[in-house]
């Protein structure tokens, strides 16, 4: 199965796409996890992101569409993946297209995960990332209404909506079924 997650910030998209990819036995897939971990080991790339990811901007195309490359193209994505985060742009998903075509694979389904921006805030507020001000939090909502939400025309009849309010346990049920497994 490959899935493609989109949502507002603080949707619930990482914790939906850890239980799924657990239960599927394929990885999950997240661009911000990424970057983060190459802010971590103090990489080149890392040192790039973190310019954009402190104010809630999107690090630019070339450096995250390469990062996702090489990542679906590792032995561990062959049988399927989940990517949570990416693609955020019509350019990243043109990009991810081809890199699927590259392969000889195409999507399963796109979810799209939706909440009520109240909700949003107060479970972003409370999990405390260093980039979860409030005013970051807004600029990501921002950029996401701006470059991320026409993904969901783009992606046309692919796209499953998922109500994200709810326990998670909860949410996965209506992930499954919305998948049919
Ligand atoms: P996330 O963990 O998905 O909320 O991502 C955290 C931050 O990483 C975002 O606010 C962006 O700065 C950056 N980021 C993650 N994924 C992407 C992407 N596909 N394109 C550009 N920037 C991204």
């Amino acid at each position: 199965m490959r899935l493609v997650i989109l949502g507002p910030p603080g949707a619930g998209k990482g914790t939906q796409a850890e239980v799924l990819a657990a239960s599927l036995n394929i990885p999950h897939i997240s661009t911000g996890d990424l970057f983060r971990a190459n802010i971590s080991a103090g990489t080149q790339l890392g040192v790039e992101a973190k310019k954009y990811m402190d104010d809630g901007n999107l690090v630019p195309a070339e450096i995250t569409i390469e990062m996702v490359r090489s990542r679906v193209a590792e032995a561990d994505a062959a049988q399927g993946f989940i990517l949570d985060g990416f693609p955020r742009s019509l350019e990243q998903a043109d990009a991810l297209t081809v890199i699927l075509a590259e392969l000889g694979e195409s999507l399963t389904a796109v979810l799209s995960f939706e909440i009520a921006e109240d909700i949003v805030v107060e479970r972003m507020l409370a999990r405390g990332r260093e980039d979860d001000t409030e005013e970051v939090i807004r600029n990501r909502m921002r950029v996401y209404d701006a470059e991320t939400a026409p993904l969901l025309d783009y992606y046309g009849v692919q796209v499953k909506t998922i109500a994200g309010v709810g326990e998670v346990d909860e949410v996965q049920a209506r992930v499954r079924a919305a998948l049919g497994i």
